[in-house]
């Protein structure tokens, strides 16, 4: 007796091979027969029409904390993805030790009994596996959560004690499962490291067999330097290097992409393992990156610039140069300013009578230097270019959101990713095949985290399927109305049990957080 049979479905296993037809058998979390099956099972779903693959591997997730309030994972599964790669961008959700929690929070004291708390990695996996999670995960130790807990924010390169510190924690991270480290080289406190610091951390993680993750220290007018210290990176620590979210931000530097895609290949072919993600947007989304550390808007180090007047002007001056009729405000708590979600911020200006970057400046000190946005800032022929180079894969960048507690106007990147590549780029485009697009989702980031037992739909593989209609496959969130499930997603397994039913989640938890296997 099987558990599950898909009966006559057009079979993508994968690897980018022409689908074929076959019926699918799944007992005990397995596929464990491709081709015409015979025999009873627990549950038989008609799949004549849809297409059965791999479920997607969400390469560049940001759903570490998330998922310890949101297990079920929902605008993830429901697009069909049954992996996510999170602690990307230099943040992870651990370590966090005793100070920093209450950096974080400082009423953490007062958080209700029976509130997850974890320090290392080891612990915040099990967090993960008490309560149960819908998808599975592989994490990755953030550079920038490592850097703030041995040196805080402070903005200076790491003494040699530092690094030292630093690497205690990578290595016990790596030791505790985690797949490899991220930078976000944009961001506090990762914009403050030198890039000696990054290769003697990365050279722990290769110790490992793990992959350096990078969200680049410019994606604009110092693309293709940024793109280089990722290089020099990789060569020195001698380890994988996947580039996160590429592409080139803002006009002036849009021309730099064919450039860019030339140095990766020319490195590849000098033998360096570099990879990158994607998500198929011309808007990115963060917050909104200002001239003061984040502890300036809470009283902390630098707000004395803010009570300044001629220091304020220094500030507004360096708020000048921003695009900010491209650049929205997606979310932010302050009631007063939940008027301004889905407006961009020259619009705020407008209304509020005043500059755009006074506009800025208002909003940050607010909302304590706390405002997502959405950026509108790449070019959709970039994005196209970037997306059929076949060492793209597709990472969301995104979330897992519940449409029932999800506020503000995030992007919709969280809810749409994978259905939008299959239903845009595939079928109302034509920019990749089908069984390309689903390569990118589901062998090549398995290849990428060295998975043996995933991505590729094929006997004695584990049983993480999607099973969609690729006529009708698509995203449903926009940007003005982000918060949708999307259409054409029929069946999500995940370890051999269902997930979403008929476009409906069940609410199992099957989900596995997988450790990298040294
Ligand atoms: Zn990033």
């Amino acid at each position: 007796m099987f558990d599950i049979i898909f009966k006559n479905a057009r079979v993508l296993d994968g690897t980018g091979a022409p689908w074929f037809r076959a019926d699918v058998a799944v007992k005990d979390g397995f596929i464990v027969k491709v081709g015409k099956v015979e025999g009873e099972a627990k549950q038989t779903i008609d799949a004549k029409e849809k297409y059965l693959s791999p479920g997607f591997i969400d390469t560049h997730s940001h759903s570490d904390s998330v998922l310890v309030e949101n297990p079920t994972a929902d605008s993830k599964v429901m697009q069909g993805v049954t992996l996510e790669v999170i602690g990307q961008c230099g943040s992870s959700a651990a370590p966090r030790n005793m100070g920093l929690r209450k950096q974080d929070d400082p009423n953490e004291d007062e958080l209700p009994e029976g509130t997850p708390q974890w320090t290392d990695m080891g612990s915040y996996i099990k967090v993960l596996e008490s309560q149960g999670v819908s998808i599975n995960v592989a994490a990755l130790v953030g550079h920038g959560t490592v850097r703030r807990q041995v040196m805080g924010a402070e903005r200076r390169p790491a003494t040699v004690e530092e690094i030292e510190k630093m690497k205690n924690l990578v290595r016990d991270a790596m030791e505790q499962g985690a797949f490899g480290m991220s930078t976000g080289l944009v961001y506090v406190p990762g914009r403050f490291s030198e890039t000696g610091e990054i290769i003697e951390l990365a050279k722990v993680v290769a110790e490992y067999g793990g992959i350096y993750f990078t969200h680049i220290r410019n994606e604009s007018d110092r693309l293709l330097e940024a793109l280089a210290e990722a290089i020099e990176i990789g060569n020195q620590a001698k380890l994988p290097v996947q580039i996160s979210h590429f592409k080139a931000m803002r006009e002036p530097n849009w021309h730099k992409v064919p450039e860019a895609i030339a140095m990766v290949e020319k490195a590849r072919e000098d033998g360096l393992d570099i990879t990158a993600d994607q998500y198929p947007y011309i808007a990115s989304s963060t917050g909104m990156s200002s001239p003061l550390p984040a502890s300036a808007w809470t009283g902390g180090e630098g707000s004395e610039r803010l009570r300044d007047p001629e220091e304020r002007k220094k500030l507004l001056d360096q708020l000048r140069s921003r695009y900010w009729d491209k650049i929205v405000v997606a979310n932010l708590e302050h009631p007063d300013d939940q008027q301004f979600i889905g407006k961009s911020v020259a619009e705020v200006g407008e209304i509020q009578g005043i500059s755009a970057e006074e506009a800025a400046l208002g909003l940050l000190e607010r909302n304590r230097g706390s405002v997502q946005i959405v950026n509108f800032a790449m070019n959709e022929d970039d994005v196209r270019t970037i997306m059929r180079l076949p060492w793209v894969m597709v990472g969301s960048d995104g979330s897992a959101l519940n449409i029932s507690t999800a506020t503000g106007k995030p992007h919709p990147r969280n809810y749409g990713t994978f259905v939008r590549v299959l239903g845009r780029y595939v079928r109302e485009y034509k920019v990749l095949r089908l069984e390309e697009a689903v390569r990118k989702m589901t062998s090549l980031p398995a290849m990428r985290l060295g998975l043996q037992d995933r991505g590729i739909l094929r006997e004695g593989m584990r049983a993480d399927l999607v099973l969609f209609d690729a006529d009708t496959v698509v995203d449903n969130a926009t940007y003005t109305d982000p918060h949708q499930y999307p259409s054409g997603i029929g069946y999500v397994v995940v370890n051999g049990m269902i997930v979403v039913e008929n476009g409906e989640h069940t609410g199992a938890r099957p989900g596995m957080v997988l450790r990298r296997r040294n």
